[in-house]
């Protein structure tokens, strides 16, 4: 059984690991790192926290738009 990195983004229906694994009934997930044991998750694990952490901003980005668009639609 391996464990691969689960950012809390994603849900516990994703089909694919973050390392692009297929995750089986043998796969676990986890959002710590120290208990990640899939060693492309820690190859990866660079690219996979900037992706993870501009996925997050862009989500601030549209929340802010959002509430922003609000604004301007109410009187
Ligand atoms: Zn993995």
């Amino acid at each position: 059984m391996k464990t691969h990195f689960l950012p809390h983004l994603q849900g516990d229906d994703e089909e694919r690991a973050v390392c692009g694994v297929w995750l089986g009934e043998d796969s676990g997930m986890s959002g710590d790192w120290s208990r990640v044991d899939c060693q492309r998750c820690i190859k990866g694990k660079a690219k996979i926290t900037q992706s993870v952490a501009s996925e997050e901003a862009a989500i601030v980005q549209q929340m802010g738009d959002m509430a922003n668009f609000i604004r301007e639609v109410q009187p």
